[in-house]
Order: structure tokens, then sequence, then C-alpha cells
């Protein structure tokens, strides 16, 4: 019934696995039969903090309850007090609240362009951004317009322009685009989620990001996907030690209850920005500004970088040892991770999805052989143990 409302009443932009979900908790969700399932997917990496986690259940109702949207025309009484501890948080001088990620990587790129003409001396609409071949950063025309997959960019032209595409992890082809005066930025995902959770060579980030350095060309890093714990620590850039100089971050943000994104930088690059240039109707509303705070909390007090570092290490460990002709590869980093599907039997990465999920766990293929499996950061080890018989059990019964 549901699926045939969907299907007959929604546009057709998505294509979902057969299972109609009425309830979450914690790592679980619960379908309308009351069958039980492990989330795999965790909402794209919203849901980190678990689904319905109490704290940040309560932040929303208390907020919904006594003031929910004032628009920025006012001040109000959360915006601030968000802003002081998501910028001490994650330690820079000033956010800009939006509401998609998609959202935060638009506002990141206007900020640097902006940066570009009035701090950089870029002459008037000038301004290159470098991004990545097989990036991912929303579906915006601006946004797709950096996006190499054909089925995001097709008939959905004319595109943006004032983007530089290079390879991946290619840091010749970097130092190469920055050789032009006029690139601002260079926006990278610390590692391509949706493109199958492509985890660059070590050292790769900072490296890209010391060329940047010396190009005077700021280091804008997606971390909607990579960010709040989930690769086991708290930004995936912090696994090589710098500080990007814009920093978006989306999805777990609010834990999954309601859209909320952020860009993050410093004085000389944020005060680029003047009031009438840019913002959102709803972007740092007060439910935004006190959910935020206590998803964050929750990430901090429940150590849940740690837990998805140690949590990650295990599944890799164990899935790694299930020996099997439709696993080509085992790769991520903290609870980010992701199975290469060899096909086999004439079954697929989608078989393989459908199977998890009559033997309750639900993870969804990206790019047909790819598998994504990132559960909230919240799992513990038994359940990590639980999860991977599943795995290992419904591959089995394909082979
Ligand atoms: N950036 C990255 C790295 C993402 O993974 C995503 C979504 O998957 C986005 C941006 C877009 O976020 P949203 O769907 O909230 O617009």
């Amino acid at each position: 019934m549901a699926m045939e409302l969907e299907d007959k009443y929604g546009a057709h932009n998505y294509h979902p696995l057969p299972v109609v979900l009425a309830k979450g908790q914690g790592v679980f969700m619960w379908d309308v039969e009351g069958k039980r399932y492990f989330d795999f997917l965790s909402a794209y990496s919203a849901v980190n903090q678990g689904h319905c986690h109490p704290k940040i259940t309560k932040a929303l109702i208390d907020q919904v309850q006594t003031l929910e949207l004032t628009s920025r025309a006012f001040y109000n009484n959360v915006l601030g007090v968000y802003e002081k501890f998501i910028t001490e948080y994650f330690g820079y001088q000033r956010v800009l609240p939006m509401n998609t990620g998609a959202e935060g990587d638009e506002t990141a790129l206007k900020l640097t362009r902006k940066w570009a003409y009035k701090v950089k001396g870029v002459p008037e609409n000038q301004a290159k951004i470098i991004c990545c071949e097989n990036n991912f950063h929303g579906r915006t025309i601006s946004v797709i317009s950096m996006s190499t997959d054909p089925q995001a960019r097709d008939d959905f032209g004319p595109f943006t322009p004032g983007f530089i595409t290079i390879p991946y992890n290619d840091l010749p082809a970097l130092e190469k685009a920055l050789q032009d005066p006029n690139v601002a930025g260079f926006l990278v995902e610390p590692i391509q989620g949706e493109a199958g959770v492509y985890v660059p060579q070590e050292g790769y980030l900072k490296k890209a990001y010391d060329l940047c350095k010396s190009n005077n060309v700021l280091f804008i890093a997606d971390e909607v996907q990579t960010g709040i714990a989930r690769t086991g620590k708290l930004l995936a850039c912090d696994w090589e030690g710098f500080k990007p100089d814009v920093l978006i971050l989306g999805k777990a943000l609010s834990g999954g209850v309601l859209p909320i994104s952020a860009v993050l930088a410093d004085d000389h690059i944020m005060l680029t920005i003047h009031p009438g240039e840019h913002g959102s109707t709803f972007g740092g509303n007060p439910v935004a500004a006190r959910v935020a705070i206590a998803a964050l909390e929750v990430i901090r007090d429940e150590k849940l970088a740690e837990n998805a570092q140690k949590m990650g290490e295990l599944f890799r460990s164990e899935v790694t040892k299930i020996n099997s002709p439709f696993i080509e590869l085992v790769r991520g980093k903290g609870l980010l991770n992701a199975i290469v599907i060899k096909p086999h039997n004439g079954k697929s990465a989608w078989d393989v999805c459908l199977k998890m999920r009559d033997n309750g766990l639900l993870a969804k293929p990206t790019h047909d052989h790819i598998i994504r499996f990132a559960p909230p950061l919240v799992i513990n080890e038994a359940q990590v143990r639980e999860a991977v018989a599943i795995i290992k059990e419904s591959i089995k019964e394909l082979e």
C-alpha cells in the first residue's frame, strides 16, 4: 500500500529497496509488520547518533513548543548560543547556518568566490573552483555542474561555469590546476562517499591542503557525509591533522531529525559576505540550533568517534574473513565502509541487498556493484558481529 502510494503520487526520482519502515530506535528500524532490521545506511550518514536519540528528540520537542521560527529578520535567543557552541566545537571563528548539504556546498562556493574577489583580488567573474571527478555534493544546478556522473547531469544543462575538474587522489593534477591564478578554491570530499567510499591514499589530503596554501587557494572540505565522527575522528580531515579553510557539514548535525547544514570559516573569509548577500528563511532557526547542539553533545558525550573507529576495524576485519566469489574488495574508514560486489550466478549487489533485507539488515547499492555499510555510530560489538553474520549468511545463500 505505502509503496503503491509513493509509486502512484510521488515523482520517480528514487528507486527504494522494497521495505516499508514504520519505527526506528538506535541501530534498528522496524517495518509495518513489526520485523526488525539493522540500519546499515543511517539515512546516508545522517543518523550517526542512532534513531530517535532521546536527548535529540527532547531538544526538538522542547524548542518546537517554545519558539520554532523567527526568520533572520530578528534575533532569537538560541542562535547565538549555537553559533558560539559549534564554532568552539570545530575550532572556527564563524558559522553560516543553512539547511541541506547541497545548500551548504552552494554557500561554500559563493563564499569562496566572494573571498576571491574581495581578498585574493581575482578579476570580476573570473574566479574558478577546482573539483574532483566522481564527486557528489548534492543536486542543485551549480552543484551538478561539478558532477561527472551522466545520471546526475544529463538533460539538466546549461550548467554553471567556473569549475575545473581534476581526477580525485591525484596531486600532480591538482598542482597543475593550481597554476591558474584565478583559482579561488579546491572543493573535495575527504572520502568520496556516494562514488562508492573511495578512500584516497594516506597523505593526499594534507599535501593537497599544503599545495592550496602555497598558492593562496582555499581548501574547502565537504564533510557532509564524512564529518561528525563517521570515519572514526570528529572530521575525516583530522586523520591528517589539518584544518580546512572552509568546512561544510550537514546530515548528522541534526542526528537525522531535520535538515541542518553549516559552513564554518574564519573571519577573513566569512566576513566577506554582508547583510543581504546570502541567507535562508529556515537556516539557523531556533529548533535547528537547539537540535544541533544536542546532536553534537551526543557525539562528544558518548564518544562516538572512538566507537566508530573501533567498530569499523572490527567490521572490516570480520567482513574480510568472509570467503565468497561475490566479494571483490572491502574498504572504508571508521564506520563508512563498502563492499565491492562481483556479479556471480547472475546475481548483483541489488540481489545481495534484497537477501540481506530478508535476513534483517538494510543497506543499499551505490553505482550497481558497490554496497555501502554505514550503521549508526552507537552500534556495539555484539551488534557488529550479528550484522556481519547476516551479511555472510545472505551472500552464502546467493552463491
Ligand atoms: N555532500 C556530500 C559529500 C554528500 O554525501 C551529500 C549527500 O549525500 C551532499 C553533499 C548533499 O546533501 P543533501 O542531500 O542534504 O543536500
